[in-house]
């Protein structure tokens, strides 16, 4: 049967064990006025509106007489240059330069606008340098507008304000910052500044050797810095804590401290063209994509999955056709489907 979890709610359900991995949501760093002009990406529902939200201003756009307003509706601001800004200014790149290129009557969708903004002096700053240059030159290369040193200052239903110049724009983005969940305050246990909170060698809370706190809401430092907020860590701390837990429960010898494996980091920046870096090789262009590739290929639970997303992969690599652009509502059909 299908349980709402509004169902569970407000429910007591006692443990002997308590794993909390209750991630991170959007931080708009002290304006959350911003949110309701600036959506964020975290979940797949997000994507799914902001993908609906970019097709219809080209929809609207299209259906629009004053030349003024077309501008404002291309336009498109992405605010923060890490991997999720950069990612998504190149697909959008990507998308009206070659899927949405012969669309429209009136429009031409390749004079849309990409702008994206941050106030650090390079995209994807927890790259090295060199990685970082590469893909700011892919970016600029695909045309997206690339501003760094200076934070978004404004931001409302007609743009954003950056270094004190207004940006007319009826999508603005928010891939700027997150923050975690506020499991810290829920169990009154000490965080680090951006209120993770801070766990023992062994992933648990300071006093509470039953309690568990994994993923983007944990904080534990490596060689002095706080190990990063990706999946990796989240999945490598998941399976230490069942481990421990299995071995206490069968009165075994408990594993070392938890150690986080880096296997490296990658961005996608367009079609064709990534960055990888791993300890100390740093790649970027098609080699670093086809890694990129051959790592979410490997990550797929079956063979036939991964051959048939291959084979997807491969025909939209050559003809450059894509799915379908359906502006659709995404609660709507997945409620349905988790109910039949
Ligand atoms: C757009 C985007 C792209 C990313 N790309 C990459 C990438 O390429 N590589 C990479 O390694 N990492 C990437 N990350 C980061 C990665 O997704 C996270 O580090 C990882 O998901 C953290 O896992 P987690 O289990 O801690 O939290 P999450 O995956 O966020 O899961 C937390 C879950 O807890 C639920 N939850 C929250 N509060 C409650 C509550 N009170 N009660 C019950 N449930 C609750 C949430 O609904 C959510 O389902 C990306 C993140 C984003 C947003």
């Amino acid at each position: 049967m299908f349980v709402d979890s509004v169902d569970r709610e407000g429910v007591a359900v006692e443990y002997d064990y308590l794993i909390l991995a209750t991630g991170a949501s959007h931080s708009y760093f002290g304006h959350d006025e911003f949110e309701q002009f600036a959506p964020g990406l975290k979940s797949l529902a997000d994507a799914v509106s902001i993908r609906n939200r970019i097709l219809r201003a080209f929809e609207q756009a299209e259906a629009e007489e004053d030349p003024q307003s077309h501008r404002d509706l291309l336009t498109f601001v992405l605010v923060g240059a890490g991997p999720t800004g950069v990612e998504m200014a190149s697909a959008l790149a990507d998308l009206v330069r070659r899927a949405l290129r012969s669309e429209f009557r009136r429009i031409d969708p390749t004079s849309a606008r990409i702008v994206l903004i941050d106030m650090g002096n390079r995209v994807l700053a927890t790259f090295a340098e060199k990685l970082s240059a590469a893909a700011r030159r892919r970016l600029e290369k695909l045309g997206v507008e690339v501003r760094l040193d200076h934070g978004v200052e404004h931001i409302d239903a007609d743009g954003v304000i950056v270094a004190g110049e207004r940006i007319a724009s009826k999508t603005v983005i928010w891939t700027a910052g997150v923050a975690p969940s506020p499991a810290g305050k829920w169990l009154k246990a000490a965080t680090d500044r951006a209120g993770r909170v801070r766990v023992q060698p062994d992933l648990t809370v300071t006093g509470h050797p039953e309690i568990f706190v994994i993923g983007d809401t944990a904080s534990l430092d490596r060689d002095g810095h706080p190990l990063p907020g990706v999946a990796q860590v989240a999945m490598q701390q998941g399976r230490y804590a069942g481990t421990l837990i299995h071995r206490r429960i069968g009165a075994k010898p408990v594993p070392p401290p938890f150690r986080y494996f880096d296997k490296g980091n990658m961005a996608v920046v367009g079609k064709g063209f990534a960055v990888l870096q791993s300890g100390r090789l740093g790649l970027s262009g098609f080699l670093a994509w086809m890694a990129w590739a051959a790592v979410h290929l490997e990550f797929l639970g079956q063979s036939s999955l991964r051959v048939s997303v291959f084979v997807q992969w491969v025909w939209t690599y050559l003809t450059g056709q894509r799915g379908s652009r359906l502006i659709v509502n995404h609660y709507a059909s997945t409620k349905h489907d988790a109910r039949s």
